[in-house]
């Protein structure tokens, strides 16, 4: 008989605005799946307030954290510590507890290539991504790592593109270009797999329209977008039309999801699951 228990262990997301951050009912569904007694929850934390909140997950004994907008970079400075890929990219976006430390961990960018391994191996892949904010960050450094052949960022600031092309030059061995963004972009005729790593149509910006030639898609490049809500963007919706192979926000967002429920449970869980209960939200 195992003795009554009325207390779970916690876990949660940090962010502002946070209220349609949808990794809750992913994480939710997994722990109840592998019969854990385990919660997720979703906490509205203003950047002043930043402090003060990762001090409460240490008093009260949260398992983990993940962090959205706009706490990735500032959480850094209230961490016991942080993992050699959150270092390279300067973010965080999962924090997991190791004994009474709080480390920092960046599982996004490792999650976008494990949904990409779906399609392609990235190894020797040209790649262009569009973006150069915390996602792409994440994205190109682990897709250079993963062996990407070449990378060119195309971003509308020059000031973040360039900067990312410096931390990629820096960090690792990619060839790595940048193209300002002005008016619609053509893509060459070489490329392997397109990338939008911008916030270019997420909720409420659904309609958004994606400045890209989409005449230059060809039917053997793989396009790629992180925004999970709603998963269909513009830009899915015509390299569908154009015949290329897709891949949407979720399963960057399942894929990041399930290495944190590794790194704070040390089980491994079901991504069909996870993505189905996605799924059932957006009624996919
Ligand atoms: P940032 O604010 O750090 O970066 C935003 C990027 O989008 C910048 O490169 C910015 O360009 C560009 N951008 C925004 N609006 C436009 C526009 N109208 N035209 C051209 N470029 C634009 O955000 P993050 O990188 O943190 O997040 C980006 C997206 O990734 C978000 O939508 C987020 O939801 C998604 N995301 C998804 C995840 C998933 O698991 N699926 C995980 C993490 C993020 P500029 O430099 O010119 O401002």
């Amino acid at each position: 008989n195992q003795p009554l228990n009325f207390k779970q262990e916690l876990t949660c997301v940090f962010g502002q605005p946070v209220a349609e951050n949808p990794t809750q009912c992913m994480m939710e569904a997994a722990y109840n799946d592998c019969g854990l007694e385990w919660r997720y929850l979703t906490i509205e934390v203003a950047p002043d307030n930043l402090e003060q909140a990762v001090g409460g997950l240490r008093a009260m004994g949260f398992r983990g954290a993940n962090l959205t907008i706009p706490h990735k970079v500032a959480v850094i400075q209230h961490l016991d510590g942080i993992s050699d890929a959150a270092a390279m990219m300067g973010a965080v976006n999962c924090i997991v507890r190791k004994g009474d430390q709080l480390v920092g961990e960046n599982t996004d960018g490792k999650g976008f290539v494990q949904s990409l391994k779906e399609l392609t191996d990235p190894t020797g892949k040209k790649i262009v991504m569009f973006g150069a904010g915390g996602a792409a960050r994440a994205i190109g450094v682990e897709t250079a790592l993963a062996g990407a052949a070449e990378i060119t960022i195309v971003n509308r600031s020059a000031e973040r593109g360039e900067a990312l092309v410096q931390l990629l030059s820096e960090k690792t061995s990619v060839p790595v270009s940048f193209i300002q963004w002005d008016g619609d972009y053509t893509l060459a005729e070489d490329v392997d797999v397109v990338i939008n790593a911008t916030s270019i149509g997420l909720y409420p910006d659904v309609d958004a329209v994606f400045p890209l030639d989409f005449s230059s898609l060809k039917s053997n490049m793989i396009v790629s977008d992180v925004i999970p809500n709603p998963p269909q963007t513009h830009l899915l919706r015509e390299a569908a039309k154009a015949g290329c192979p897709t891949l949407d926000g979720l399963g960057m967002l399942v894929n990041q999801g399930v290495i944190g429920f590794q790194l704070w449970t040390g089980v491994d869980p079901d991504p069909k699951l996870m993505r189905a209960a996605l799924e059932d939200v957006f009624g996919v």
